[in-house]
């Protein structure tokens, strides 16, 4: 019968659980897997001479330039460290614009003679030279040489993958092209972080603080996932193809008892996540967080924050780690936004704060006056920069996956507010306002710094899961990032428009300190900053159709899809900013928006084909099966001449055919939707990809729709497809 696939997935699953896979680990305690495969601060320090080791870590640390002669002796340390731990290959990791890392090994060989050498010099270590010319440049290829080559990051610790029958030595790395674009998420974050650095220093200066040598931003991205049995997966040609279901109809129970969140976690997956967090914690991945997600077969993972470079990195092997662990328990794990439809899609809540080197948290309004000042002007950058730049904020998380969630009616909205809670947002009215909030009325307007500063709230308590960016506590957490992006855009953008915010605001605080003085410089564009920019903080339901109203009256801009996001990419406002900041060329970012127009295009591409095969080849002929032995039924029933229960039978009859029809009909639409989109060449007004959302799209919902009902009428061993109530919740 044809739904073969179906039968043996559910068959394999049902027949006996099997027995949970369980590692074969000689280690397993926590202080002996962390960092085992890491080439860090005490790896460097047993392998290198003392001088190298404290010149590196300036470098690390610091920022300072790398010491050419050290290459080679690093080098020599990290193959030593390598080979010792069973090493037989390096690889240059980088991280290109196709939203995923590369890789390409090379193994320690070299002949000398009749001679075998382990070799790996400090060129190789400084410098790979792939053939990288089939990764996305977005149009710099054309103009520049193809070739690119990937630059040692020492800033992230060379780390050894395990492999089931042998290590490589992984040296994360940049990627440019020899003319010096970026070819890579990592090149610009760099520059980002540099721009945050420079500009909190003159913040923090600005405000009198002369005793801060680097400030660097933290991220803590908590990862959202599902994970199915693989058998399922293999049976579905779209979610192989697309990463997500397009078609399914909704089970009968979904999310809506709460059931899953937070609830207790079954064997078969705990098993799943104690392997991914043993992988990762050798891998100095420091995941600490691990829980059951709202929808069903829905989880989640944090790490503690660090560093954002790392993070970021550290992110990227969590994904990568995640999806291949899974694979050993017989599951798939799915990273895409919207799996399946009708139940929650799947985040990665980017929290976001800058640190000092004396490990001052900046967004922390700590406890002293000085440090709530500190922390009110900081904040006041932070929502400048939301505020101003929310179209590009907006168009970081701008995606094909990314349109199910944002602005779908579902965790966050695509307008972007900030959410500050009532307690500081009635802290900050105050300071606007110039009074004590509140209660201390008539008295002299509240001046930042002195004792007078109500106490701020430790704690945002009352959390608010409908905004795209919320204060929490010491952090912002940007909840639109999708689950299965590079947080790299997402921080590259932020970083930027922080480091923007905060220099425009040290620039203005010296101006007006010159006319009166320190403490009223700062209070007057402290006040000023917030005046001017409270209109992009919103407490209330993100989700409610009066929001978008309100929003729309103070003039925040609603993208609801990555078409509309990205239409406002090539602003000159965003050229001029990332140049002044060193983060994007004009042909780097001019190159970016072009393949987030593609990737776009091409997501879309894919799943209307893979719809269409799937309900061409799989569907439709089930569908006819059915109607064949319905219409032999009510045939028969005709002959046996059943009086007034054939008119019902004939009704049913009826009703299908005009399903299967309609059927029939939608995906001739989509075919030959499909054949006119192949042919429109995308031009500056970016016609394909309008095309894509405006008819491809919608035409794709209407073969769904049928398909949907169609899968509640056809008999249930004819229907080819693992079904929602199956994939989520028999496993
Ligand atoms: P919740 O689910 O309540 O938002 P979690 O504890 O799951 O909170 O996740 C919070 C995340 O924020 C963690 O990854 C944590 O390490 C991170 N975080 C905490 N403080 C900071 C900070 N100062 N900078 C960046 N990230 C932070
Ligand atoms: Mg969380």
């Amino acid at each position: 019968m044809s739904s073969g696939l179906r039968r043996q997935a559910l068959a394999a699953i049902l027949a006996t659980q099997p027995a949970l896979a369980r590692q074969d680990q000689k280690v397993r305690r926590l202080a002996e897997l962390y960092g085992m495969n890491v080439f860090g601060e005490q790896a460097m320090r047993e392998h290198l001479p003392e001088a190298a080791f404290k010149s590196l870590q300036a470098t690390i640390r610091f920022g300072k330039e790398l010491d050419p002669h050290l290459a080679d002796l690093v080098a020599n340390a990290m193959k030593e460290w390598a080979v010792e731990r069973g090493a037989t290959h390096f690889t240059h990791w980088f991280q290109p614009m196709t939203g995923s890392t590369a890789e390409k090994h090379d193994a320690f060989l070299k002949i000398s003679g009749e001679r075998l050498l382990l070799e790996f010099s400090g060129k190789e270590l400084v410098k790979g030279e792939p053939d990288a010319s089939s990764f996305p440049s977005g149009g710099i290829r054309s103009t520049f040489e193809a070739r690119g080559y990937t630059a040692w990051d020492p800033t992230s610790p060379a780390f050894i993958r395990e492999g089931t029958n042998g290590s490589t030595l992984c040296i994360p790395t940049a990627f440019c092209s020899w003319t010096g674009e970026a070819l890579d998420t990592k090149t610009p974050l760099l520059r980002s972080m540099e721009a945050i650095n420079l500009a909190a220093l003159k913040l923090l200066q600005a405000i009198g603080r002369r005793d801060t040598r680097v400030v660097y931003p933290t991220l803590g991205c908590e990862q959202e996932y599902f994970l199915i049995d693989r058998n399922y997966f293999l049976a579905r040609p779209d979610l192989v193809a697309s990463g997500r279901s397009l078609l399914g109809a909704r089970p009968p129970k979904g999310q809506e008892l709460e059931d899953h969140y937070f609830g207790t976690i079954s064997p078969r997956v705990l098993a799943f996540m104690e392997e991914s967090e043993h992988e990762l914690w050798k891998l100095g991945v420091p995941v600490k967080t691990r829980h059951n997600e709202v929808a069903p077969s829905q989880y989640e993972v944090a790490p503690i924050f660090e560093r954002s470079s790392l993070a970021i990195d550290h992110n990227m092997l969590t994904m990568d780690i995640m999806k291949k662990v899974a694979l050993r328990h017989g599951f798939v794990c799915l990273l895409h936004e919207k799996p399946f439809a009708g139940i929650n899609g799947s985040g990665k809540h980017n929290n976001f704060s800058m640190a000092t080197d004396q490990g001052e948290n900046l967004l922390d309004p700590g406890t002293t006056p000085a440090e709530n000042m500190r922390f009110v002007v900081f904040l006041a950058a932070v929502l400048r920069a939301v505020h101003v730049h929310s179209d590009l904020l907006r168009i970081t998380v701008a995606h094909a996956g990314n349109d199910h969630r944002l602005g779908a009616n579902e965790a966050p909205p695509a307008i972007i507010s900030v959410f500050l809670g009532s307690e500081l947002t009635e802290v900050v009215n105050a300071l606007v306002k110039g009074t004590n909030g509140g209660e201390r009325k008539g008295e002299a307007a509240m001046r930042l710094g002195v004792s007078s500063l109500p106490p701020l709230p430790k704690d945002a308590t009352d959390r608010n899961r409908t905004s795209p960016f919320a204060f929490t506590g010491n952090k912002f957490e940007f909840r639109a990032v999708g689950s299965s992006q590079s947080p790299a855009g997402p921080n590259i953008v932020l970083n930027t428009i922080v480091a923007e915010s905060m220099t425009w605001m040290a620039g203005k605080i010296a101006e007006a300190e010159r006319k009166f003085g320190l403490e009223a410089a700062i209070q007057q564009v402290t006040q000023q900053v917030l005046k001017d920019h409270m209109t992009v903080v919103f407490n209330g339901n993100g989700y409610s159709k009066e929001w978008e109203v309100e929003a729309e009256r103070r003039g925040l801009p609603n993208l609801r899809n990555t078409v509309d996001a990205l239409s406002t990419h090539d602003s000159e406002k965003n050229f001029a900013l990332f140049e002044t900041y060193g983060v994007f060329s004009r042909t780097e970012w001019d190159s970016r928006g072009n393949i987030a127009f593609e990737s776009y295009e091409k997501a879309i591409h894919i799943e209307a084909l893979s719809l269409l095969e799937t309900a061409q080849t799989m569907i439709l002929p089930a569908v006819l099966k059915h109607q064949e032995r319905l219409a032999a039924a009510v045939g028969a029933a005709r002959s046996a001449n059943a009086g007034v229960d054939l008119y019902v039978q004939e009704n049913l009859l009826k009703e299908y055919f005009e399903l299967a029809n309609e059927l029939i009909k939608s995906l001739d639409r989509l075919r030959s939707l499909i054949a006119k989109g192949e042919t429109i060449h995308d031009g500056p007004q970016h016609q394909k990809a309008r095309f894509f959302r405006d008819e491809i799209r919608p035409a794709m919902e209407k073969v769904r729709g049928v398909a949907d009902q169609l899968e509640l009428q056809v008999d249930d061993a004819l229907w080819p497809l693992p079904k929602y109530r199956e994939m989520l919740f028999l496993h």
